[in-house]
């Protein structure tokens, strides 16, 4: 741009609406756009920062799309969905978390995260209290704060495998609180909830009367133990909006598609939501999602495995280096290292300090601490998402290794 346009730009200011000053983000693309330029520059840099499958989407999940277009699939749709692809949905909710639901409880949007707004804007007044997790998914606690709410956060203890203390959990509630906002198995930590967690939290909910918020994006990506829904439980579906998509099951993360299941009183606000908002998913997007719904689900199994196999690998190399301490992750694709002890041996005063010296002297990007809402803990810590070849995760281990133990 010429010097005179920019001081053209730059003459008048830019007058914001007050609500901008609350907007948080999702740090974790500062890392990406950082290690992108480095990359750029000719650097060896191996990320374990990005949260999506490092597989490609299935073939015939593209096929679907291709025929699609073929088919002109290219106008506008109805905003809640197309029906075939809410029944579809349905069906799936309905067999996965025993429930009985159908195509006028799903909602379909671009993106589970959009899902995530849309339902907070529902239900969520200026002033209410939203519980949500901490270390969390950063959307939870921005959009909180973007809407108005009072954003509290509640701990997620590294000595309970990254779950709940439900006691402690109910602490938090007063009789401004609204919602609480649940996501299982989680970002960063990998942690997962576990039936009984659910059974306990349900409880709080009906006798506290709250809405349950379920972010079930990571429901196909679980190890030891079985995926566990909140919805599962009697007597909550009236209270649960469920969200989930298809980024992380069937590595669809640039499609931008996902869904909401709820009671369809609700779901009839948030396609009005959709209407203002997209006015419809793109079609062509929806027709690959039902392909995946209702296709070979053999390559997104095959992709849970290798997540699978690569969360034992990555932890034992992670604890086999001196001041690491790593959890054994339950489910979706990180893993969230105590490296508390690190810092101090290396002198850095945080997470932070050490993610720069590994991008800048070892060539590897993870995600600090920060990136994930207000911190409640004592303590620093990393997260290393491996969605990533296993020859990648041994060799960006190895080069942490060296840095950290000289
Ligand atoms: N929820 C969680 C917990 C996530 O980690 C992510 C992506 O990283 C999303 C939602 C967003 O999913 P989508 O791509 O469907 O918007």
């Amino acid at each position: 741009m010429s010097g005179s346009a920019s001081r053209i730009w730059e003459a008048t200011p830019l007058r914001l609406a007050e609500r901008m000053e609350r907007l948080g983000t999702e740090t974790a693309f500062d890392v990406l756009a950082r290690v992108n330029a480095l990359k750029a520059q000719g650097k060896d840099i191996i990320s374990f920062g990005l949260g999506e499958p490092d597989f490609e989407t299935p073939d015939h999940i593209k096929d679907a799309c291709k025929t699609a277009l073929d088919e002109n699939y290219t106008h506008y749709g109805p905003s809640q969905g197309l029906p075939e692809l809410r029944a579809a949905i349905a069906e799936y909710y309905a067999r996965t978390r025993g429930v009985q639901v159908g195509a006028e409880n799903v909602v379909v949007g671009p993106g589970a995260k959009p899902m995530l707004f849309s339902a907070a804007m529902a239900l969520i007044s200026p002033g209410d209290e939203v519980i949500y997790p901490s270390p969390g998914y950063p959307i939870y606690e921005s959009v909180s704060d973007w809407i108005g709410a009072v954003s509290v956060p509640a701990r997620l203890r590294e000595e309970r495998e990254w779950s709940y203390d439900v006691k402690e959990l109910e602490t938090l509630i007063t009789p401004r609180t609204r919602a609480i906002i649940l996501n299982s198995p989680q970002n960063p930590t990998g942690g997962m909830l576990l039936a009984s967690d659910m059974e306990a939290i349900a409880r709080i909910a009906i006798e506290r009367d709250l809405w349950v918020i379920t972010d079930e994006v990571y429901s196909q990506i679980t190890f030891e133990h079985p995926f566990a829904s909140i919805a599962s439980v009697p007597g909550m579906l009236p209270r649960v909006v469920a969200i989930d998509g298809f980024s992380k099951t069937y590595a669809m993360t640039g499609w931008r598609i996902g869904y909401t299941v709820c009671r369809a009183d609700l779901a009839a606000h948030l396609s009005r939501i959709e209407t203002n908002l997209h006015s419809c998913t793109a079609m062509m997007t929806q027709r690959a999602a039902y392909a995946a719904l209702t296709g070979n689900q053999e390559p997104n199994q095959k992709m849970a495995e290798a997540f699978r196999r690569r969360a034992s690998l990555i932890t034992r190399l992670l604890n086999e280096i001196k001041g690491v301490r790593c959890v054994q992750p339950r489910g979706a694709f990180y893993v969230f290292p105590n490296v508390t002890e690190v810092c101090a041996n290396l002198g850095l005063p945080t997470a932070n300090a050490l993610c720069d010296r590994l991008l800048l002297e070892a060539g590897v990007a993870l995600l600090p601490r920060t990136c994930f809402g207000r911190r409640m803990e004592e303590g620093e810590y990393v997260r290393l998402s491996y969605a990533t070849s296993d020859e990648n995760i041994v060799e960006g281990v190895r080069r942490i290794k060296t840095l950290i133990e000289g």
